[in-house]
């Protein structure tokens, strides 16, 4: 199998996979519990909230385990919006994941209003376009720090910057981003971080939100007295201490990682854009998440091709998440100004450091092969 597609989540870290197992067997204990067993799981999560502080640049008193990006997505608006009875809107962008278009649909329904900001065709958020956007009732502004069909960085220290200055709060979806690319919450004026740890070597089902100290959001899940009385139910220890170890991973490799992925991605893309007639990539060439390619295979759907991939065992996505097994057209493509028969006709590999270049030319190789056979028909 040749697995492109860890943009839609990740095979654990190795050493994550180990303390994973280690307190799901012989470590069950509650944290909450007076006993050893207890207290060892509670250090452990402690420990994971520092390893995650430490990766984002934040103090371990700002980090909220959740049950991962949507959750703390979801978090991060709806409890802003909640706290606003005069201050009624809210700012994103038109290519936000669902965990985040979606909530704000929920908002609009609740009186909220919302500007979607556009984005210009290799994916960028429209900076004049927030300038403008943003009023006296504006409390919020959610942006996306990479996307994850087509990969472009934004410029989100600039954008945090212009949010800051206006009085409203700053969120940003970095579920792509955190454990692949330097992220900084104090360097970047963020106030609100969603990430998820499955997106980096971690399990399924974990994640956190990183809430600004003095930021006082109402909390998410009413229980127990778990973080900090915000987010209750017993912890998720063997995620959460997956999650610390696979940050740490992450970041004490993330340089040399980047430089592979990224030789990786453009062998892979050049040798597309060379070798196989009719293709193009989408999203920005340079600001680039190192291991996101978006290509359009012109008279290709991308349901066939990603059929034709999985029988020579080679897994892609169709960029955004298919509802119910069936690939809706990508709001992403549709807000960079792909017609929808481009958008049908688009595909995204998401590379990791464990990929091979091996990897890359056997795909290659598939795809010219799969492109000369449909096209000959
Ligand atoms: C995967 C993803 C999410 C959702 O995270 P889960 O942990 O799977 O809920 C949110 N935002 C982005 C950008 C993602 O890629």
């Amino acid at each position: 199998m040749i697995y492109l597609d860890n943009g839609a989540t990740t095979e654990m870290d190795e050493k994550a996979l180990v303390r994973m197992v280690y307190f799901l067997k012989s470590n069950y204990g509650n944290p909450l519990s007076q006993y050893s067993i207890g207290e060892e799981a509670s250090r452990a999560v402690e420990a994971a909230r520092i390893q995650v502080a430490q990766a984002i640049g934040a103090s371990p008193s700002e980090i909220y385990f959740t049950s991962g990006g949507s959750e703390s997505d979801n978090w991060a608006l709806t409890a802003m919006a909640n706290m606003y009875q005069k201050k009624r809107h809210i700012i994103t962008t038109a290519i936000e994941h669902p965990a985040v278009i979606n909530t704000c649909k929920y908002l609009e329904k609740q009186g909220f209003r919302v500007t979607y900001l556009p984005v210009s065709g290799d994916g960028f958020v429209d900076v004049e376009a927030l300038r403008a956007a943003l009023d006296e009732e504006t409390c919020l502004v959610s942006v996306m720090t990479a996307n994850n069909e087509i990969g472009t960085i934004q410029p989100i220290e600039e954008i945090a910057d212009i949010v800051r200055t206006s009085g409203a709060w700053f969120h940003t979806d970095a579920v792509q981003a955190v454990g692949h690319i330097p992220v900084d919450v104090e360097k970047m004026h963020i106030d609100m971080l969603s990430a998820s740890a499955h997106k980096f070597g971690g399990a399924k089902g974990s994640g956190f939100l990183y809430i600004r100290k003095g930021l006082d959001l109402e909390p998410f899940v009413h229980g127990g007295g778990q973080e900090h009385g915000k987010r209750a139910g017993t912890h998720n220890v063997p995620a959460i201490a997956a999650m610390g170890q696979a940050i740490k991973d992450a970041e004490k490799d993330m340089s040399v990682r980047m430089v592979y992925e990224r030789k990786l991605r453009d062998t892979l893309i050049d040798r597309i854009l060379d070798e196989i007639p009719g293709t193009r990539l989408n999203g920005s060439r340079d600001d680039r998440l190192p291991g996101n390619v978006n290509i359009t295979f012109d008279g290709i759907e991308n349901e066939t091709m990603l059929f034709r991939l999985d029988a020579k065992g080679i897994c892609a996505s169709a960029g955004s998440a298919c509802s119910a097994g069936a690939i809706e057209p990508s709001h992403v493509l549709r807000a960079i100004g792909l017609p929808d028969s481009e958008i049908r006709d688009s595909v995204r590999f998401t590379l990791s450091y464990r990929n091979t270049m091996e990897d890359i030319n056997n795909t290659v190789e598939a795809l010219k092969e799969i492109c000369r056979d449909l096209r000959s028909r």
